[in-house]
């Protein structure tokens, strides 16, 4: 009976096919460690690193768009970051929840989150639960295809009745470049909701390096990778460049185990965003972002908090583990 039960419970988590089901089952499959085992990864350095550039990303261009937000019913001093909670975030391709710290401590009023990965959607509920009183903000969850479906189909229409301050994509937006049609069907989400003004972050990896680093392979190479001991990427032929559907395998250690992913032309990319009035305001590579805030009064120390550097500036990522942290690039949008 109780094993009837439990069968009944289970959640319906939705199968998906081809390279968007070898996606799901990924992330879907990865358990979710505490905090502990966490930092027995072995690119503890590299986590914490991307994690610190996020940090940035999300204080530097979200905040101030937070606390411009016009759903504050409060309009006096302190109001936003550190003051009265204020805006509304969407975080597409969420995960696990791993942004909701920096949620908390942008003082959010209302968070959106949504992934194809529903264990994952799960998980990150769970963590949104286990804030305390003070940290909790509104929040609503759901697992969608993203780069399918409208975000009308997971949440109530009363959840999107007021307008979004940000949109945040975390090292998850190159997989809608599988085919125009899914670049698109993602860059309407993120800005039919979003309001003028608003903000649209993101990470994703770097197709300039990438492909240049395909070129630079020796013509005789039988296998069309790159990388160290921390990753490696693989590609499936040399010459051909298409826009979209330019599909490549990633393996970073204790984190990503050659999955599809697709490359994001950069120029293709803000020309497609422009069409739904996003307009870039920011676009760096990690290590640029790294020489640019390193020193910063409020962002220097924060490497030190989040261990990416000692207090003596010693770095936490041994040099394979730097070069994996340059695959990838920074960027902000403005909605007009
Ligand atoms: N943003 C989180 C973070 O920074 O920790 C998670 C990043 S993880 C590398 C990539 C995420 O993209 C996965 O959780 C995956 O399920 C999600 N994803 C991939 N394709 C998606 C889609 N079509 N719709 C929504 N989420 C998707």
């Amino acid at each position: 009976r109780s094993e009837e039960l439990e069968v009944v419970q289970q959640p319906p988590y939705k199968k998906h096919a081809g390279d968007v089901g070898m996606v799901v089952e990924h992330y879907n499959a990865r358990p979710e460690v505490g905090v502990k085992q966490r930092l027995d990864s072995p690119i503890i350095g590299l986590k914490n690193f991307n994690n610190w550039v996020k940090s940035v990303l999300i204080t530097r261009f979200g905040h101030p768009a937070l606390a411009a937000s016009p759903s504050s019913q409060y309009s006096g001093p302190g109001r936003g970051r550190g003051g009265f909670p204020s805006g509304k975030v969407l975080d597409m391709g969420c995960g696990k929840g791993g942004d909701i710290s920096k949620w908390v401590k942008a003082r959010i009023k209302e968070l959106l989150a949504v992934d194809i990965a529903a264990i994952s959607v799960d998980q990150a509920r769970q963590r949104w639960e286990t804030l305390r009183g003070h940290q909790r903000f509104d929040a609503s969850f759901a697992a969608l295809d993203c780069y399918v479906e409208p975000l009308s189909k997971a949440f109530p229409p009363e959840r999107l009745v007021q307008p979004i301050d940000v949109v945040s994509m975390q090292f998850c937006m190159h997989y809608a470049f599988e085919t125009a049609q899914k670049a698109r069907c993602m860059l309407d989400n993120v800005s039919r909701w979003l309001r003028p003004g608003g903000v649209f972050l993101g990470t994703i990896p770097n197709s300039d390096q990438l492909l240049e680093r395909l070129d630079a392979l020796p013509p005789d190479s039988e296998e069309l990778s790159f990388g160290n001991s921390v990753y490696k990427i693989r590609f499936e032929d040399r010459h051909s460049r298409p826009l979209f559907g330019h599909r490549y395998y990633f393996y970073l250690e204790d984190a990503v185990e050659n999955v599809p992913e697709y490359i994001v032309q950069w120029d293709n990319f803000v020309e497609m965003a422009a069409e739904f009035g996003l307009f870039p305001v920011y676009k760096e590579e990690f290590h640029e972002v790294f020489a640019e805030h390193q020193e910063h009064e409020e962002f220097g120390p924060l490497m030190v908090r989040m261990k990416v550097v000692d207090a003596n500036g010693e770095s936490a990522m041994d040099e394979d583990q730097w070069e994996a942290a340059n695959i990838y690039i920074a960027f902000a949008f403005e909605k007009r």
